[in-house]
C-alpha cells in the first residue's frame, strides 16, 4: 500500500510538471492556479487536483487499469474517482458481459450464463454451464421459475425419455442484456488512456478528442463512430501502440488491446473521428472479421505515463 502511494505521488508530480510544460508552451498557463503542482484528470479535463487528494482513505485520484482489470489490465494512469467508477459502470461492465457471452457461445467459458431454455413451447430460466466443447448443463434458478411452469417442463422432458423417444430439440436463449456501443466505448476509453500514457497532454488536448471525452462522461450526449475492431482469434495478452503510416489515408494511432484494435487520431490530427472511422471502416460489414493491411511504427507499451510529446528537450532546465 505504501509503495503504491509513493508510486502514485511520483506519477502525480511528473504529470503535473508535464501539464505545466504543455500549457506554458501554448501560452495557456493561466488555465492553472499560479503555484506549481496541479494535475488534471486526463479523462474529463474538468478538474485540477493537488497532490493531497492522493491521501487515504478516500483519494480523489485513483488508479486506472488499461485495459480494464477484468481483462488483465495494469495501472497506467491516475484518473479522477468519478471518471474511474463511471467508466466501470457505464462501459467496462458491458465489455465484460460481451466477452463472457462470446466465450460461452464458443464453448470456452467456465462462467455460467443466465439463459432461457425452451422445449415444446415451455420456457424455464436457469444458469447454463458449458463443459468442454460438447457438454453443457443447466441449473434451474427456482426464484426465476413459476412452480407450475417447472412442472410443465418436467412433463415435457419426460416425453423424451425411453427407447422410442423422439429426438430432443430445444432452444437456449442467453438472457444477457448487452449494450454493444457501450462495450465498444470501453475499449476506446482504455485506448485513450494508453495514448495519454504514451503521448501526454498535448495529444489528448487536440480538438478531435473532445467528443470522445464528452462521450466518456455521458454516452448519451454525443455518439461515437465505429473506432474499434475485434479479432476473436487474437491473443488476449497483446498490448501494442502503432503509428500507422501506410496506406496514407489510414494513417492513425492504433492501440491493440488483446483482441481489440482501436483507431485514434495522430498527434495534431486535423480529421474528425468520423473521418478516421470512415477511412478504416467505410462500407465494411462489421459482423465480418476485419482484414486490413497496414504498416507503421510499433512503440513499446508504456508501464507508466511517459508524456513523450510534452516534455521537450528545451524544457529540461525546469
Ligand atoms: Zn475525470
Amino acid at each position: 500500500m505504501v509503495r503504491r502511494l509513493e508510486t502514485r505521488k511520483t506519477w502525480f508530480t511528473e504529470g503535473a510538471r508535464a501539464l505545466r510544460v504543455y500549457l506554458r508552451a501554448r501560452n495557456g498557463e493561466d488555465r492553472l492556479p499560479s503555484d506549481e503542482g496541479w494535475y488534471a484528470c486526463p479523462l474529463c479535463l474538468t478538474t485540477v487536483f493537488r497532490i493531497e487528494v492522493l491521501e487515504e482513505p478516500d483519494p480523489m485520484l485513483t488508479e486506472e487499469h488499461v485495459p480494464p482489470a477484468w481483462s488483465g489490465g495494469t495501472v497506467l494512469a491516475l484518473t479522477c474517482k468519478p471518471c474511474n467508477s463511471e467508466g466501470g459502470r457505464l462501459f467496462d461492465g458491458e465489455a465484460h458481459k460481451q466477452h463472457t457471452l462470446r466465450k460461452f457461445m464458443s464453448g470456452e467459458s467456465s462462467e455460467p450464463v443466465r439463459a432461457a431454455f425452451t422445449l415444446d413451447g415451455v420456457t424455464t430460466y436457469g444458469d447454463w454451464h458449458m463443459t468442454g466443447t460438447t457438454g453443457m448443463c443447466m441449473f434451474g434458478v427456482p426464484q426465476a421459475n413459476n412452480p407450475a411452469t417447472a412442472d410443465l417442463m418436467t412433463e415435457a422432458m419426460d416425453r423424451y425419455v425411453g427407447p422410442d423417444a423422439p429426438d430432443l430439440r430445444f432452444t437456449i436463449t442467453p438472457r444477457m442484456r448487452i449494450n454493444p456501443d457501450r462495450a465498444r466505448a470501453s475499449w476506446i476509453r482504455a485506448a485513450y488512456v494508453a495514448a495519454f500514457a504514451q503521448f501526454g497532454w498535448r495529444y489528448i488536448a487536440q480538438p478531435a478528442l473532445d467528443p470522445m471525452r464528452r462521450h466518456f462522461t455521458d454516452p448519451t450526449s454525443v455518439p461515437l463512430p465505429v473506432l474499434s475492431m475485434t479479432d476473436p482469434q487474437g491473443d488476449t495478452a497483446r498490448r501494442e501502440i502503432w503509428i500507422i503510416q501506410e496506406p496514407a489515408e489510414r494513417r492513425c494511432v492504433m492501440i491493440v488491446l488483446g483482441q481489440h484494435r482501436v483507431l485514434l487520431p495522430l498527434p495534431d490530427d486535423t480529421r474528425s473521428l468520423e473521418d478516421l472511422s470512415r477511412a478504416w471502416v467505410g462500407d465494411h460489414d462489421l459482423t465480418q472479421r476485419a482484414r486490413f493491411s497496414a504498416s507503421g511504427i510499433l512503440l513499446p507499451w508504456p508501464d507508466k505515463p511517459l508524456y513523450s510529446l510534452d516534455v521537450l528537450p528545451t524544457d529540461n532546465h525546469r
